[in-house]
């Protein structure tokens, strides 16, 4: 057996005390990344919700951008909540910011957020069952690349997300008890 992995939450702006609470409880070492350093200390990355165009400017501030983005394409799990789905996009409808471009889909920032600031629907997610979802200022996916699997959708467009070790969700599990989607993230390292 090898050292036990650790899973980085992306700490620069947003929910990410959220994320570490459910990793916490599901007792995975997890820690807070925020630079460079802190990255390589980690074999996972969680990118929490907040404000897509704040974190990415850090993101490229810090040069984590590019390392995240390395890694990504190098095969380690990375996990996108709500903005952090819409930094891992390939293609934002919107001209900011400047996404990561790892999945494949194309990323309506703030569709939903238009029409009405949050919501909570009852979503089903293949292999996982009905999710309760919270959005807020919701991204819309608007078009998935052929290796992009839905997981799950709500009113016709895509929710949840995975292409091998991306997963993206335009909603927050970090937001209720439900841990489910985490340990599914937790899964794409090998581990139970
Ligand atoms: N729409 C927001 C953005 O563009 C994301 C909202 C969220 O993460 N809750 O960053």
């Amino acid at each position: 057996m090898g050292p036990p992995v650790r899973v980085g939450v992306l700490a620069l702006q947003g929910d990410f005390r959220e994320h570490l609470a459910v990793l916490r409880r599901l007792e995975v070492p997890a820690q807070e990344v925020r630079t460079v350093e802190d990255l390589e200390a980690v074999d996972a990355l969680i990118l929490p919700g907040g404000e897509s165009t704040t974190i990415a400017r850090l993101m490229a501030k810090s040069g984590l951008d590019r390392v995240i983005k390395k890694r990504g394409e190098a095969g380690m799990p990375l996990y996108g909540t709500c903005a952090g789905l819409i930094l891992l996009a390939k293609e934002l409808v919107e001209d900011r910011p400047q996404p990561l471009g790892l999945l494949d889909v194309t990323v309506d920032r703030n569709a939903y957020g238009r029409q009405v600031d949050s919501f909570e629907a009852d979503i089903h997610i293949k292999s996982i069952g009905p999710f309760h979802a919270v959005f807020i200022r919701a991204p819309k996916i608007t078009r998935c690349g052929p290796s992009v699997e839905i997981l799950a959708e709500h009113d016709g467009a895509p929710v949840l997300v995975r292409q091998g070790n991306l997963l993206g969700s335009s909603f927050h599990p970090e937001l209720t008890d439900d841990t489910r989607i985490h340990e599914f993230f937790l899964s794409f390292l090998g581990k139970p």
